[in-house]
């Protein structure tokens, strides 16, 4: 027997027709890529979605073809994530800071029609369109007083002039709930990127769960500032979640500098941000500079990599911030786990609590998760054993798209289909999350295995370390021995010796590094992540002191 409630479909449209109704005057405030603040409200940007939707219509594209952005967090691109969707298009976000050749290989792949950029990324454009061969149409994300002289890329129009000739009424499509909505390309370091293919139902199930209260808890009290990139996993889905509850939206635009983002987030009274460690590094290093304080900031979400203790510490002890350590991939939409606490830690200790709270957390109602050994079977969950993470459920990929890979999956005995994370990690009797490395990183010494993210986590700890990356070097006893690459803060000094020394008492003795190298960078890919493989060749002459 079927039940008898209304099948409506979970479309990206009904999103920003509830905020338009619900939520018509709360703000959208962007720094925009011209310099000045803008702000107008869930209406003006529900209006300005439908004339999107109306522009698409009359360069006929087709339901379900590609409209590629190049922009920072800002209106315009708000707007495309709600057009390019909600009308049965499908909107490719495009992540700048990959290389050129990678941009030009993905809009082929994805068969890109349109590309919408902003200004900034011009020269990009510039030196990329003539290898985008399925491109028909390039949008410069401004108006026309703003329109470049000679570009050279060609059929160029201004957003504004495109969208301003459009009518403001469009009636949003109804049509399946599982059809694609927007793509991610994954920033994989070795192959061919691979396409992460979302749908309306899995971006819709993701807004809902990403604001609940033991998620990001985001409501319409909130003022919430993702300084994660629109460009990597939709902004971990908060312009969804922001229009489904109506929280005020402020966007950084390109100015990602410590300054520019403590500025935005006094003066819009923001109480939540969302971003990665090392984006909030460059914020506490500026906060502790200028002996400022957050007025307004209640909470932030940090993850995309492992967030050191020591920032989760800074936040909380030194400005009173709620640190919400959270785990996920391109692959999962991308949240799976956040790090709060639940009823029986109110009795701990702040230090007990602590100790939770560094770990990566529970996973979401929607996420399926356990840990396997080498022969696929499911490994206790004690806190100790560490295994293979497997992940499963509605907002987690089944395929790349055009099955590039082929079938990611693994099965179990009755026949389920896991997503392989790569993460390999351990989990608690209380279902907490730690993720000790990913599986290609995790250091094998001596048959043990040794977490490059607790060792890098204690080399951030020291005052005159600004930024560690621990690979694993060939041992002759050992197999491999962990070495640390570190990077200094800037006047301040440490040697060798003394941070070998720091890891004393804080790490069991066989994990201490053998080796620390100091170097004036650690390479960072495209999403601010450390690039294990490009260090590994940095450093392929180093020689291990064999003592
Ligand atoms: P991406 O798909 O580029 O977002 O990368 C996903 C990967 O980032 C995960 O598989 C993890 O290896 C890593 N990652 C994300 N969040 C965390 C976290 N909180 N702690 C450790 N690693 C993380």
């Amino acid at each position: 027997m079927l039940g008898l409630m209304q099948s409506q479909p979970l479309l990206i449209s009904g999103l920003i027709e509830f905020a338009e109704r619900h939520h018509g005057d709360a703000e959208i405030v962007s720094r925009r890529v011209e310099g000045d603040i803008h702000r107008y409200t869930y209406r003006d940007s529900a209006r300005r979605a439908r004339q999107v939707a109306n522009a698409l219509d009359s360069l006929n594209l087709a339901f379900g073809d590609r409209v590629a952005t190049l922009a920072w967090n800002g209106y315009r691109h708000f707007e495309l994530y709600f057009g390019v969707s909600g009308s049965g298009r499908v909107l490719h976000t495009i992540n700048p800071r990959l290389h050129l050749d990678q941009i030009a290989w993905i809009t082929k792949h994805a068969e890109d029609q349109v590309l919408c950029f902003d200004l900034s990324f011009l020269p990009l454009v510039q030196a990329v369109h003539s290898r985008c061969s399925s491109i028909k149409h390039y949008i410069a994300m401004c108006d026309e007083a703003a329109m470049p002289k000679d570009s050279g890329v060609p059929n160029l129009i201004s957003y504004e002039s495109w969208i301003a000739a459009r009518p403001a009424t469009y009636a949003w499509p109804n049509f399946d709930e599982n059809t694609a909505s927007s793509m991610c390309y994954t920033s994989g370091t070795t192959g061919n990127p691979k396409a992460a293919l979302y749908s309306h139902r899995s971006t819709t199930l993701h807004a809902y769960a990403a604001a609940l209260p033991d998620v990001m808890c985001i409501s319409a009290r909130d003022a919430i500032l993702p300084v994660v990139p629109m460009f990597h996993v939709n902004a971990w889905g908060i312009p969804y979640s922001a229009s489904l509850t109506g929280a005020k939206l402020v966007f950084p635009g390109p100015a990602m500098d410590g300054k520019s983002i403590y500025e935005l987030l006094e003066a819009e009274k923001v109480t939540y941000a969302a971003g990665v460690p090392t984006v909030w590094q460059m914020l506490l290093t500026h906060v502790k500079a200028n002996g400022l304080k957050f007025s307004h900031l209640k909470r932030t979400v940090i993850g995309g990599s492992a967030c050191p203790p020591a920032m989760i510490r800074a936040f909380n002890d030194d400005y009173g911030v709620e640190v919400l350590h959270a785990w996920g991939m391109t692959e999962m939409s991308p949240l799976g786990t956040l790090c709060t606490l639940k009823n029986k830690h109110d009795t701990l200790s702040d230090d007990e609590k602590m100790k939770i709270r560094l770990k990566q957390g529970r996973a979401i109602y929607g996420v399926d998760m356990k840990i396997v050994g080498e022969t696929g079977k499911e490994l206790p969950w004690d806190g100790k054993t560490y295994g293979d993470l497997l992940v499963r459920g509605p907002w987690i990929v089944r395929e790349y798209f055009k099955n590039e890979g082929g079938d990611p999956l693994v099965y179990d005995k009755a026949g389920a289909g896991w997503f392989p994370t790569g993460d390999v990690g351990t989990i608690d009797e209380d279902g907490y999350l730690q993720i000790t490395d990913r599986s290609k990183d995790v250091i094998k010494s001596g048959g043990e295995w040794i977490s490059s993210i607790d060792i890098e986590n204690i080399a951030v700890a020291h005052p005159a370390v600004a930024m560690a990356a621990c690979i694993g070097v060939a041992h002759p006893k050992w197999d491999e021995r962990p070495i640390v690459a570190v990077v200094k803060r800037p006047g301040m000094d440490v040697s060798a010796a003394e941070l070998i020394q720091f890891y004393e008492g804080k790490s069991a003795k066989w994990q201490i590094p053998d080796d620390v190298v100091f170097v004036d960078a650690i390479p960072l890919g495209a999403t601010g992540k450390i690039l294990k493989n490009r260090l590994r060749e940095m450093l392929k002459d180093y020689v291990l002191p064999i003592g």
